[in-house]
């Protein structure tokens, strides 16, 4: 059997269960209270604080104990670049999103967009007061990722959001050369390998111009890709540049990211 027609048996097959069962953990099919899982699998989240943990007020990365929640990092106070990171998900911590993401990501599950994107919007909707001035933008895959998944994932996550919350979302950015896999050995810094990395769509200048743009991706590790993309954006004005990930991931942590397939600047 190809693996086209298997994939596509696969999808058959889930939209049948979905009208027979409707309330099936979408991860695993074992039986669920609504759409964001069964009891293993639940995705458990707060949309108006976002992950747990006190956070650094501009990236949203995890602060030692005793530093208040809201202080900016060394990271963010020292260098100031990177553009505001919200998430809605801890990587370390929140087990069952990070098998959502993985499932997303790795394992051929497209049709996972839709749960992942009906909650992200939830954070959204929490954290933007202008929801009709918005304007949602995928971070491009890397083109190799993309071939090899059939898909960009940040580009389907960015329409799910914007479906659900209604909201416009538009494929704005591309990357405009080949990048090292983030993090592989050689690689250089993540900064060096992304800077230019991305330009504007022409088309789509008008799209973009004036709004509030919320740039959306799976996991964020270090914002390097965020920052190249917000570069891209330079010479357009905007109102608001904020990044929107499921899940935020911790440079510091990196033993944990590996073979949980990595963040998406690790591999696009
Ligand atoms: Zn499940
Ligand atoms: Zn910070």
């Amino acid at each position: 059997m190809s693996d086209s027609w298997s994939c596509a048996a696969g999808a058959f097959l889930r939209a049948l269960l979905d009208a027979v069962f409707p309330n099936l953990c979408p991860l695993c099919r074992g039986a669920a209270e609504d759409g964001f899982g069964c009891a293993r699998h639940r995705l458990i989240f707060d949309a108006q604080k976002g992950p747990g943990g006190a956070r650094c007020g501009r990236c949203s990365c995890t602060l030692p104990e005793p530093i208040p929640a809201g202080t900016l990092c060394a990271s963010c106070r020292l260098h100031g670049s990177t553009p505001p990171i919200r998430a809605l998900f801890d990587y370390h911590c929140d087990r069952a999103s990070r098998e959502w993401i993985l499932a997303f990501k790795h394992r051929a599950r497209p049709d996972l967009k839709e749960p992942l994107g009906e909650a992200l919007a939830r954070r959204f909707l929490a954290l933007e007061e202008e929801p009709g001035r918005a304007v949602l933008l995928g971070l491009p895959a890397h083109p190799l990722r993309r071939f090899e998944r059939g898909y960009d994932q940040a580009r389907l996550l960015a329409e799910s959001v914007g479906k659900s919350a209604g909201v416009r979302s538009v494929p704005a950015l591309r990357r405009t050369r080949w990048t090292y896999p983030q993090g592989a050995p050689g690689s250089r810094s993540r900064e060096a390998n992304v800077r230019g990395a991305f330009r504007l769509v022409e088309r789509y200048r008008s799209a973009v111009a004036d709004a509030r743009v919320w740039l959306i991706d799976d996991v964020v590790v270090s914002g390097a890709s965020a920052q190249a993309c917000r570069e891209a954006l330079r010479g357009v004005p905007l109102q608001s540049f904020t990044v929107l990930a499921l899940a935020r991931a911790d440079r510091r942590r990196p033993g944990r990211l590996t073979g949980a397939g990595s963040g998406a600047e690790m591999n696009g």
